[in-house]
C-alpha cells in the first residue's frame, strides 16, 4: 500500500547523501519534499504539519555525530518521528485480570470486521486462549451466518441469536453472549457490532448501548485504509459517538494511498493495535509501528 510514499520518501533523503554538511537550505528542501510525499500519500494535513515542524526543528538543532553522517541524522529523525506518528511503542491488547475479557469490535459496514473477528479469535487461540465470538450485528441479514463461517473457519464457537425471533436486540444478545462465556469458561469474547455505510447516529446509540452493557476491556475501531481521506473523519465520528482504545487497519494490501489511516493515530490518539493486510485468516499481524516506519522508509 505505501509503495509510492515509500519511493517518495527514499528519494527526498536519498538527495542528502554525499553532503557533508547541510545547510538549513538543505533541511528545507527535504523537508518540502516530504511534506508533499506524505500530503499525496493522504496523511492528514495536521498530522503533516506537526510531522514537518518537527523533523525541521531536530535537523537544525541536530549535534554533529561521529557515528552518523548529517544525512544519515535526518534519516533517523524521520524515522523516529514516523515511528512517533504510528504511536511508538507496540500496544499490546489489554485482558481483564478475570476473565471474560470482552472486546467489542466497531466501524463501518465493509470495514472487515467479520473478517477480523475470525482473524483475532485464530490468533489469540494460537497463544492459548479460548475466543468465543458474539454475533451482535443484527442489522444485516447475512451477518450472523457469516460470523459463523468465519468461526468455524477460525475454529472458534460463535454464540449467536435463536434464529426465527425476528431482529432481535443486540444489547441482550451481547449481555446473553458474555453470560455464556463465564458459564462455558471462554475467556476472551469478540463481540461483533453492526455497520452502517456511512456514519448515523443509530449505528453510533446503538455501538455505545453495546459497549455500556458490557463495559469492553478493549473498544477496537477498524478501519479500512482503502477509503482514504474519510478514514479520519470517520474515526473521529467513532471516538466522539463510541469512544475506542485502539485501532485495527484493514485492506493495507490494497492499493490506495492509504496514509490517512497512518493519521488515526495521531488523530484520536489511540493506539493502532493490529492491521490486517488481506482476505484470509492468516493475513493479519499485531501492529509494530517501528517495523511499519521501516517498511515506509524502504
Ligand atoms: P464488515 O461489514 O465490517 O463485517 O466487513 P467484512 O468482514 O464482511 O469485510 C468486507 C469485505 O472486505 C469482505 O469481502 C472481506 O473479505 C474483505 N476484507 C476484509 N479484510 C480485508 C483485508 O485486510 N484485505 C482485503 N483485501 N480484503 C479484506
Amino acid at each position: 500500500m505505501f509503495d509510492t510514499l515509500s519511493d517518495r520518501l527514499s528519494g527526498a533523503l536519498r538527495d542528502l547523501r554525499g553532503k557533508g554538511r547541510l545547510s538549513d537550505a538543505d533541511i528545507d528542501t527535504t523537508a518540502r519534499e516530504i511534506r508533499i510525499a506524505l500530503l499525496e500519500a493522504d496523511v492528514a494535513l495536521p498530522v503533516v504539519r506537526s510531522f514537518i515542524a518537527r523533523v525541521k526543528e531536530r535537523a537544525k538543532g541536530a549535534e554533529v555525530s561521529q557515528a552518523l553522517n548529517p544525512a544519515q541524522q535526518v534519516v533517523k529523525i524521520v524515522n523516529e518521528e514516523l515511528v512517533g506518528i504510528l504511536g511508538g511503542e507496540t500496544r499490546r491488547l489489554a485482558l481483564a485480570k478475570e476473565p471474560p475479557s470482552v472486546i467489542m469490535l466497531a466501524g463501518l459496514q465493509g470495514s472487515g470486521k467479520t473478517t477480523l473477528a475470525g482473524k483475532l479469535a485464530k490468533f489469540l487461540g494460537g497463544q492459548g486462549h479460548t475466543p468465543l465470538l458474539v454475533a451482535c450485528d443484527l442489522q444485516r441479514p447475512n451477518a450472523v451466518n457469516q460470523l459463523q463461517i468465519v468461526g468455524e473457519r477460525a475454529g472458534v464457537p460463535t454464540f449467536a441469536p435463536e434464529p426465527g425471533n425476528g431482529v432481535g436486540d443486540p444489547v441482550d444478545v451481547a449481555r446473553r453472549g458474555i453470560a455464556y462465556a463465564r458459564e462455558k469458561q471462554y475467556d476472551i469474547v469478540i463481540v461483533d457490532t453492526a455497520g452502517r455505510l456511512g456514519v448515523d447516529a443509530e449505528l453510533m446509540r446503538q455501538a455505545s448501548d453495546i459497549k455500556a452493557a458490557v463495559q469492553p476491556d478493549e473498544t477496537l475501531f477498524v478501519v479500512d485504509a482503502m477509503i482514504g481521506q474519510d478514514a479520519v473523519a470517520t474515526a473521529e465520528a467513532f471516538r466522539d459517538g463510541v469512544g475506542f482504545s485502539g485501532v485495527v487497519l484493514t485492506k493495507l494490501d490494497g492499493d490506495a494511498r492509504g496514509g490517512a489511516a497512518l493519521s488515526v493515530r495521531e488523530v484520536t490518539g489511540q493506539p493502532i493495535l493490529f492491521a490486517s493486510n488481506g482476505e484470509k485468516l492468516e493475513d493479519f499481524d499485531v501492529f509494530h509501528p517501528d517495523r511499519m516506519a521501516s517498511r515506509i522508509l524502504g
